[in-house]
């Protein structure tokens, strides 16, 4: 393979970025795929445009073509391509390529891997109270689903066995189907449209699907709701949504969880936070306050001389981490609450106070007015 210009091959410039380079591929391996194309030098062409991708369709591969020039470095010597599109899957990142151009020509030419069926995803909202959503809970949910019909074991034939063999594809599941494309006319294998691939035809139908085998049916399922979960999350559970018509595997539910508020805590992710409002002379004399946990209460100290807004941290009274053993924080503001109505008393000891004290008791106050007198 030495001595081969690629780009050239893909009929693209040197500076050609990744999408010029696969839209290039795409538009050539349509064009002389075997399947599709049936001259004398599809084939060579064909092996061609691939040893080109698969150099030119790689970063790390391009960046050492580009530096050697020809394709003489030993890096990407040997791409293997026989003409055996049953290997496409050896190819790695090829594979998506052809899976569209496979889908595109009607499901590939019968030695490629079957496409397993998947059913379709069920999406629905769970709402969860605020301690529910912290500790985590276990639930019962109900809801409709497809599912299999167990009747007929999904053939959707009366007790799964009332067949005949199908006519048009006398029971392969392929038949060869002229097609007329872009690319001109071409004869190709195809999954037989009147069976389905199956070979089969339902003889009489199953009266508990109608033939479908598959029933839209309710359903309950346990959901384990791990603690620590919050809004806007979704749990996903694999193999709980819809079932396939036909064979293969169910799609999967996936439940979006919306949680409550509480009445004293916010959250902000694995913190919880609240303002606790206390006598203004608690923050000026210092005191012990009782204050809420998820779980139980605690004593917060408060030292004299604290300022109001001051944010408290008490380590490891949050929400506990998703799937780790791990707590948020608790995060307390204190706000010094000051009596709106003060009665004559009151009013006459705080003026005394008021006297016991002088600029140098407030130094903020003092900054303040400094920097006004110098502004
Ligand atoms: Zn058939
Ligand atoms: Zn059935």
């Amino acid at each position: 393979m030495a001595g081969k210009d690629y780009y050239e091959i893909l009929g693209v410039n040197k500076n050609a970025d990744a999408d010029e380079i696969k839209s290039a591929y795409r538009r050539l391996a349509k064009k002389y795929h075997p399947d599709l194309n049936k001259s004398p030098e599809a084939p060579e062409k064909f092996k061609e445009i691939n040893e080109a991708y698969e150099v030119l369709g790689d970063e790390k591969k391009r960046a050492n073509y580009d530096q050697f020039g020809s394709a003489d470095g030993p890096q990407f010597q040997g791409s293997g391509f026989d003409g055996d599109f049953s290997n496409f899957g050896g190819f790695g990142g090829f594979s998506d390529i052809f899976s569209d151009i496979f889908s595109a020509f009607g499901g590939g030419n019968g030695r490629g891997p079957r496409m397993q069926q998947r059913g379709e995803d069920i999406t629905i909202s769970m709402r969860l109270s605020f301690e529910e959503a912290i500790f985590g809970v276990e639930k019962l949910i109900s809801f409709n689903r497809v599912e299999t019909c167990s009747k007929c074991n999904g053939t959707g034939a009366k007790n799964g066995k009332e067949f005949t063999t199908c006519p048009d594809c006398k029971g392969a599941g392929r038949v060869r189907i002229q097609q007329n494309t872009m690319f001109g006319t071409t004869i190709r294998e195809s999954v037989c449209p009147r069976c389905g691939g199956t070979g089969k035809m339902i003889k009489e139908r199953c009266e508990e699907c109608g033939g479908k085998g598959c029933k839209r049916v309710p359903a309950q399922v346990r959901v384990k709701v791990p603690a620590g979960i919050d809004d806007g999350q979704t749990i996903r559970m694999r193999g709980e949504g819809n079932a396939p018509a036909g064979q293969g595997v169910s799609g999967d539910l996936n439940i979006k969880v919306t949680v409550g508020q509480h009445s004293i805590f916010k959250r902000v992710g694995t913190d919880l936070l609240f303002d606790l409002y206390v006598p203004f002379t608690t923050c000026l004399l210092g005191g012990k306050v009782e204050i809420p946990l998820t779980k139980g209460t605690k004593i917060l100290e408060i030292e004299p001389g604290t300022q109001n807004g001051t944010v408290m941290r008490v380590k490891g009274k949050g929400v506990k981490v998703l799937n780790r053993e791990a707590y948020g924080d608790l995060l307390v503001t204190i706000k010094s609450e000051i009596p709106k109505n003060l009665a004559k008393k009151g009013r006459d000891l705080l003026k005394e106070l008021e006297s016991k004290f002088d600029e140098n008791d407030y130094p903020k106050a003092k900054e303040f007015k400094s920097k006004m007198k110098n502004s």
